[in-house]
């Protein structure tokens, strides 16, 4: 099979390599979308802390099932699928709470497991068992379904942040995570969504989300925010971008009794941030953080993409085969399109 290998730090190898054997508990994949995420991208530059090269990357995926180990229950050959990534234990305490994005033993496909930027994939015994494995509707297309996870995730922190029906919310970064925000804001009853970042090319291919943009390189956010709330500001504020200044401003925009979520993760060697703290004791401010998203959040996904909640085809701008996966992590990287997938 045809795989693309990152042997090193910038350093992906297309080669051609055995099919994987599968155990008694796993079952094979013959992957037919992976998407590019913004991770692939930090993991191409800079590794990761759970991977260890030479390693499969590729962690947002479809794909069919191929072949069955004789312990896999509930599934057969042929099945169409969307894997989601975080592989949680089902057994820790976290776990047991519903909280499975807080797993103490996570692992993710992609990471720890070789991922999907290859022809075939073994998907591990434990993320079967854990209900990563996801049938995908047939009117749904694999490159669709391989979105899901990026959109899990954005679920995972709307339900964190506790969108309600006449929020106004405020989005920071544009980006397909920015535009998952907007769109699901708005079907759990956002009445204003506004969306800024400081590249209009950014917010260009983000119109779709008939969000209220804000190019932040000219206007004053601040100004912008109050006019539209009647002068209380955003009622939800959701930081998608890892940004250090973008988490300290966000306190310039919440109204009192809102929420922050800071979705997008610092540097490692930055990671600490300074704000006035008496806007969160007055205002009685929430503040929250996201990370990854369940099995369950992908479920939902899978639906709210099949559904025609989530119009996939206004993400996926690129597609290619394994061979362009460097053209596919430049695009991605230089912001000219929202998802680049690899159909391998
Ligand atoms: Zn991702
Ligand atoms: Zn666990």
């Amino acid at each position: 099979m045809k795989a693309a290998i990152l042997k090193d730090i910038e350093n992906f190898e297309i080669v051609e390599t055995k099919i994987p054997e599968i155990k008694k508990d796993e079952v094979l994949l013959k992957v037919k979308a992976c998407a590019i995420c913004g991770t692939d991208i930090k993991v191409f530059h800079h590794g990761h802390k759970h991977i260890v090269f030479p390693r499969i990357t590729g962690h947002e995926l479809s794909g069919v099932i191929e072949e069955i180990g004789e312990e896999v229950k509930g599934f057969k050959k042929g099945d169409r699928v969307a894997v989601a990534p975080a592989v949680p234990c089902g057994e820790c305490y976290f776990c047991r709470r519903g909280w499975q994005t807080m797993c103490d033993n996570l692992k993710a496909i992609g990471y720890h497991f070789d991922g999907g930027f290859a022809e075939y994939m073994t998907v591990p015994g434990v993320a079967i068992k854990n209900g990563c494995v996801n049938k995908i509707p047939e009117n749904l297309d694999f490159d669709s379904a391989s979105i899901a996870e990026p959109l899990a995730c954005v679920i995972n922190g709307q339900i964190l942040s506790r969108i309600e029906p006449g929020d106004n919310v405020l989005i920071i970064g544009s980006g397909p995570i920015g535009c998952f925000h907007s769109e699901v804001a708005k079907y759990l009853g956002a009445s204003k969504v506004i969306l800024a970042d400081i590249s209009s090319k950014r917010l260009k291919l983000a119109e779709f989300t008939n969000a209220i943009t804000v190019d932040t390189s000219k206007e004053n956010l601040k100004d912008v925010v109050r006019n539209i709330t009647e002068g209380r500001m955003a009622n939800k504020v959701i930081v998608a971008a890892g940004v250090q200044n973008a988490q300290e401003t966000s306190l310039e925009f919440v109204a009192k009794r809102g929420s922050i979520n800071f979705f997008g993760g610092l540097p490692q060697e930055k990671p600490f941030i300074n704000f006035n703290s008496n806007v969160v004791h007055y205002g009685e401010i929430f503040i929250t953080g996201t990370h990854g998203s369940t099995p369950y959040h992908n479920k939902i996904a899978i639906d709210f993409i099949a559904s025609g909640k989530i119009n996939a085809k206004n993400y996926i701008t690129e597609k290619m085969s394994i061979d362009k996966i460097l053209n596919g992590l430049k695009l991605v990287e230089e912001r000219q399109v929202l998802k680049a997938i690899i159909n391998p």
